[in-house]
């Protein structure tokens, strides 16, 4: 049975790690690093899971609405965590646009879970006029930096350069070639230059290594 004194001692540094933890930049810092771990911890549990659903034994005779109903299934067991513990609401400051490959996860890449970013997601990482204007309306929301990424092993980049995909897939290897031009007259918008000249927005482009999602130059 432990003494009072040794109980008081105990209770005396969970007070103190307890402060240290929610009370100083370096203690936030850890429950930062810490969070990022446990959220580790979940992808390792699920990574392995192949047999638990899409299974590859039958993954290619799985039907389309077998697919479905274990998407919805998923969906209601995410939700269900969710419910029970409700997260913040953030003002994203960051805007990413980052290609629709599975590869790439643009929580693991910022190992941040906090809804600071918002991500538009497209082929080839191609912005078209309404991603330009959807852009702009989240810099007018209170973005500061928006980051434009490309990928390694893109296959809509791949596409690009093979004869037989272009002819199969104009719309899609064609955006890919105008993906400078895009982005160029993303950068001249009026509300987009102004705020740049004025130190108010950044932006950024990058690529992302799409095995280690390490954000490298162009
Ligand atoms: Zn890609």
């Amino acid at each position: 049975m432990p003494s009072r004194r040794t109980l008081a001692l105990a209770a005396g540094a969970l007070a103190l790690a307890g402060a240290f933890l929610i009370l100083t930049p370096a203690g936030r810092s850890v429950q930062f690093l810490l969070g990022g771990a446990m959220v580790n911890v979940g992808y390792r549990l699920q990574d392995h899971l192949a047999s638990y659903d899409f299974a590859p034994e039958h993954e290619h005779h799985i039907s389309p609405e077998q697919v479905w109903t274990e998407m919805l299934h998923q969906n209601e067991l995410a939700a269900g965590v969710r419910r029970a513990f409700p997260r913040s609401a953030r003002h994203p400051l960051v805007a990413m646009v980052v290609c629709m490959d599975a590869r790439l996860d643009t929580v693991e890449l910022t190992g941040d879970t906090r809804k600071y970013y918002y991500v538009v997601r497209t082929a080839g990482s191609v912005l078209e006029a309404k991603e330009a204007e959807m852009l702009e309306l989240a810099v007018e929301n209170g973005v500061k930096l928006i980051v434009l990424t490309t990928h390694t092993d893109c296959a809509a980049e791949r596409a690009a350069t093979s004869a037989e995909l272009r002819r199969r897939f104009p719309a899609l290897t064609a955006a890919v070639d105008a993906r400078q031009l895009r982005v160029t007259e993303l950068l001249q918008r009026p509300a987009i230059a102004s705020r740049i000249a004025q130190g108010q927005l950044a932006v950024k482009r990058m690529c992302i290594d799409t095995a280690t999602e390490l954000l490298r130059p162009q």
